[in-house]
């Protein structure tokens, strides 16, 4: 029997506005306990919430990026239920009227194109947050977080495999980031997400019981969480069993998911409308302003780079996940440096030496500009390819232009051809038994030679003519 997996996740998307969603307190991260709080957001009797125009605009955005349709009419639901970290006892969130529906992105699986339909988008409020660590017999609650703005995308049940939900994932990463709605932060939090798994065999049409699994924390936890899910439910039902509807917890350290609370345990949230808040009514035209200053997002920037720079689709696709990515990028090529050797260095070296401390292309120590510079010396045969590494390493370390460094380190490539024959007389010279051997047909000795010659020059003679010498004069 073979099985497919069904999967649907749901991600909340911390907003980044300065505010919170109904009052005026900040969303500042990591200040003292309840600091940030005000009668509004702990939600004492007769208070007032007021909309934050600018989690409704975010919301939109991140809706019309993500292809949905957004709602003339929404409202505020309540969500009710008990937990001490919520003082009001309900959730300020969405329910009937959404804010988005209907929508969908795509994500790229092993070259092909695939649509994932996203149910829909809403708003809600962020609950506070239960303190264990530290205090001793007692638990505090800090309600600094309580009415940070959220956003929640629920995705349809079209993923089908691990690999795809975290493609999933890090593509509306993406798209939040560019749209500046979302830090896209998963270790502090700022996009979780709960992934919903179930199994049917393969042909069938009707989806199997679906376990929910929260505490997903970071794209490999993605991956590892719902791969792990999938086989335990399969092995349930091939063991005999059925899976129950649960909701249940990955637990990084041991790798497994644990059943947190079934079906019979799960809340009523008795959603109604909330009385305190007013409709949300937003006209076509409204829709329409935004929908024109949305931001070039990732895919259509990816088709561009394909188009205008002639890049393949892997190199535009790795270059446009991230919009200072992209723009750095851009940015090179538009002082003059070749699309493809640009998308080259950057994917290669550059990626490499800011991942390893953790840097973007934001705080990038090598300018777009001297990144073209290095790459001209190399096009007029000043330095060579591989003399271009140590330069560029060391650009990245001091932030100084590539011209510089190679006139003071002298490492101008040697395109002379006498001062090359005369590196190769002496070379052949030294090394009789070897000229022998090649002249007898071992010709993997040139890379010997060229190596012996690289040595002598300390990398700096021009490659094409050092190859075509020894060619020559072994011949
Ligand atoms: P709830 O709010 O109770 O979690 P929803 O109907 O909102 O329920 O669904 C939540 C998520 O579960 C959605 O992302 C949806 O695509 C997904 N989902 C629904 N049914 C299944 C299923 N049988 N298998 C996997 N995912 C499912
Ligand atoms: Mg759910
Ligand atoms: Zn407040």
């Amino acid at each position: 029997m073979t099985w497919e997996a069904v999967i649907g996740l749901e991600v909340h998307a911390q907003m980044l506005t300065v505010t919170k969603i109904f009052c005026g307190c900040s969303t500042r991260f990591g200040s003292e306990p309840n600091a940030q709080t005000c009668q509004i957001c702990i939600g004492m009797p007769g208070v007032l919430p007021v909309l934050n125009r600018r989690a409704l605009e975010f919301a939109v955005r991140t809706g019309l990026a993500t292809n949905c349709t957004i709602a003339e009419y929404s409202r505020f639901a309540r969500k009710n239920y008990f937990y001490p970290d919520l003082p009001k006892g309900y959730q300020i969130s969405q329910y009937e009227h959404p804010i988005c529906e209907h929508g969908h992105l795509e994500i790229v699986i092993d070259g092909t194109v695939k649509r994932i339909g996203i149910t829909r988008i809403h708003m809600e409020e962020d609950a506070g947050k239960n303190v264990h660590e530290g205090a001793g017999a007692f638990s505090y609650v800090d309600l600094n977080r309580t009415g940070v703005p959220l956003m929640e995308i629920v995705s349809e049940p079209d993923i089908r495999s691990p690999k795809e939900a975290a493609e999933y994932m890090r593509k509306l990463r993406s798209i939040v980031r560019y749209l500046g709605v979302c830090d896209g932060n998963l270790e502090q939090g700022s996009l979780r997400c709960d992934a919903n798994v179930s199994v049917r065999p393969a042909g069938q049409k009707e989806f199997g019981t679906r376990a929910e699994i929260k505490n997903i924390n970071s794209f490999r936890y993605v991956e590892k969480a719902i791969e792990y899910e999938i086989k335990r439910q399969i092995r349930v039902i091939e063991d005999g069993g059925n899976v129950v509807q649960e909701t249940r917890l990955w637990n990084a350290d041991k790798g497994i998911t644990e059943s947190m609370r079934s079906k019979e345990e799960a809340h009523d949230y008795r959603y109604f409308p909330d009385p305190d808040l007013v409709p949300i009514m937003v006209d076509r035209k409204q829709i329409e302003d935004m929908r024109t200053s949305l931001p070039e997002l990732p895919d259509a920037k990816r088709h561009r780079f394909v188009t205008d720079f002639g890049l393949p689709e892997y190199d535009a696709y790795l270059l446009t996940a991230e919009r200072s990515t992209a723009e750095w990028f851009e940015a090179a090529v538009a002082a003059g440096a070749p699309a493809k050797a640009a998308s080259n260095w950057i994917m290669g070296d550059l990626m490499k030496l800011l991942n390893e401390e953790n840097r973007s292309f934001d705080d990038c120590p090598i300018k777009p500009q001297q990144l073209a510079g290095m790459l001209q010396l190399i096009d007029k045969g000043t330095i060579s390819g591989k003399i271009a590494k140590s330069v560029f390493d060391e650009m990245y370390r001091t932030g100084r232009d590539a011209d510089i460094i190679v006139k003071e380190q002298g490492l101008v490539q040697i395109s002379d051809s006498t001062a090359i024959e005369k590196v190769v007389e002496e070379i052949l010279a030294k090394n009789p038994k070897e000229v022998e051997r090649f002249k007898a047909g071992d010709e993997k000795l040139l890379g010997f030679f060229v190596g012996q010659a690289m040595k002598a020059t300390k990398g700096k003679a021009n490659p094409q003519m050092l190859n075509d010498l020894l060619k020559k004069m072994l011949s």
